[in-house]
C-alpha cells in the first residue's frame, strides 16, 4: 500500500504525520470517502467539489487546485493498481501548535489512502437490515452545517455504538427537533406512494454523493424525489425504506425499533434502485 501525503508517497509503516497536527488534536478537517469500481474513482468529481465546500466553509486552504486533486487520486489509485477498493481523501488544517487557533498552522496536510474495501455481508442486501433510533443526536444544523464533511464525528460514533449494542449495522439520529436526520455514516431514504423522500440538509443530513446518484436515477425512472422533514412516525408507516452511502451502496431497511417496514421484504423501488446502481457502477467512466 502506497500512501499519498502532501505531494509523496510513503509504504504503510512509513506514513506518519505530525502529533502537532491539527486533525489529530481538534479534529480540524474535511474528508471523503470515494470508491473504486474497475479501476476508476466513482464520482470523483462530484467528491472533489464537496471537498473543496467543505474546506471553504471551515476557511481551510487547500494548497492544490481541484484539478490536480483529481489527477493526485487517480494517480494514487493507479500506483496501488487498484480495481475495486475504497479511498480515503483527508484535508487536515496541518501542524501547528498546542491550541486551537489555526492561524499557526502554517500548510494543511493532504493525505489520500487507497485500500481495500469492508462491504458488507451479501445477505444483508438480500434480506434487507434492522436499525434502531440512537439516542445521540445529530449535531444542529445551525451549529454546524451538516453539509461540512468534517473529521468531527463523535456524534455519529456515539450513535453507531448504540446500533451495535442494539446488534444492529445502523442507527437513525434524529435533529435536535426530532426529526430524522440521517444515519450514522449513511443517508435514509423512504419510499412512500410511490415516490421517493429523504431529510433535507437543513434536517442534518449530509448531502450525499450516493443520494444525489439514487436521485438521479428515481428521475430518470419518472419516481418523484422529495426533500422534506421525516419524523419516525414516517419512518415506521413507510411502504419501504432503504439507507445509500459510498461504503454500503444500497442497503434495504426492513425493520426500524423492532416495527416491520412494508411487508418485511424489500419492496420493487428498492429493487429497481439496487439494480440500477449496479449497472451504472458497473459501466461507469470518467468524464472530463
Ligand atoms: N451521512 C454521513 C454522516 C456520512 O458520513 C456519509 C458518508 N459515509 C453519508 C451520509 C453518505 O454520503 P455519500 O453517499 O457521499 O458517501
Amino acid at each position: 500500500m502506497k500512501i499519498f501525503i502532501n505531494g509523496k508517497y510513503y509504504d504503510k509503516a512509513d506514513a506518519q504525520i505530525s502529533v502537532f497536527d491539527h486533525g489529530l488534536l481538534y479534529g480540524d478537517g474535511v474528508f471523503e470517502g470515494i470508491r473504486i469500481y474497475n479501476g476508476k474513482a466513482f464520482k470523483l468529481r462530484e467528491h472533489i467539489e464537496r471537498l473543496y465546500q467543505s474546506a471553504k466553509a471551515i476557511l481551510l486552504d487547500i494548497p492544490m487546485t481541484k484539478g490536480g486533486m483529481e489527477n493526485a487520486v487517480m494517480d494514487a489509485v493507479k500506483i496501488n493498481k487498484k480495481e475495486n477498493g475504497y479511498i480515503r481523501l483527508m484535508a487536515t488544517r496541518g501542524e501547528g501548535l498546542l491550541g486551537i487557533d489555526p492561524s499557526t498552522c502554517k500548510r494543511a496536510t493532504i493525505i489520500i489512502i487507497v485500500a481495500d474495501i469492508q462491504v458488507y455481508p451479501e445477505k444483508y442486501y438480500k434480506n434487507g437490515i434492522e436499525i434502531v433510533t440512537a439516542s445521540s443526536r445529530r449535531i444542529p444544523s445551525d451549529c454546524l452545517d451538516p453539509r461540512i464533511k468534517s473529521l468531527n464525528y463523535l456524534n455519529n460514533i456515539m450513535a453507531k455504538i448504540e446500533a451495535r449494542q442494539a446488534n444492529c449495522l445502523e442507527a437513525v439520529m434524529l435533529n435536535r427537533e426530532g426529526f430524522v436526520a440521517e444515519c450514522t455514516g449513511d443517508n435514509i431514504f423512504i419510499v412512500r406512494n410511490d415516490e421517493l423522500l429523504t431529510p433535507a440538509s437543513n434536517q442534518g443530513a449530509l448531502d450525499g454523493i450516493t443520494m444525489g446518484t439514487v436521485i438521479e436515477m428515481a428521475n430518470s425512472l419518472k419516481i418523484k424525489t422529495h426533500k422534506t422533514s421525516l419524523t419516525r412516525y414516517d419512518l415506521y408507516s413507510a411502504d419501504e425504506c432503504f439507507l445509500t452511502g459510498t461504503g454500503a451502496e444500497i442497503i434495504p431497511v426492513i425493520k426500524i425499533d423492532g416495527r416491520v417496514i412494508g411487508d418485511g421484504r424489500i419492496g420493487a423501488i428498492t429493487r429497481r434502485l439496487i439494480k440500477g446502481f449496479k449497472e451504472l457502477v458497473m459501466w461507469h467512466e470518467l468524464k472530463y
